[in-house]
């Protein structure tokens, strides 16, 4: 059996083969050291990111970004309507 792929390994931790691949997987693991630090690897990066507190926006979060995105396509109608009649970018 080759060595893992980055996928089988994402699907092994996440608990999303079939039994049968699994021990398959798990067999190769249990033999080959360079498949089983690469699993040890991704589990513990896995454990550090589910320790980390999720954060939470600020109040004006929706409000910003709402702005930004109006902001964003005012100055993409402008833009547009410059090229149009020939003037100069400002930007
Ligand atoms: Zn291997």
């Amino acid at each position: 059996m080759s060595h893992l792929t980055s996928e089988e390994i994402f699907q092994l931790l996440d608990g999303l083969l079939e039994t049968s691949e699994q021990e398959l997987l798990s067999q190769h693991i249990s033999m080959c050291v360079r498949c089983r630090r690469e699993v040890e690897l991704h589990r513990a990066i896995d454990g550090v990111a589910r320790r980390q507190p999720l954060v939470k926006p600020s109040a004006r979060f929706t409000t910003t970004v709402m702005q930004r995105i109006v902001a964003h396509d005012e100055e993409s109608i402008l833009y547009r309507v410059l090229r149009r009649s020939g003037g100069a970018s400002p930007w």
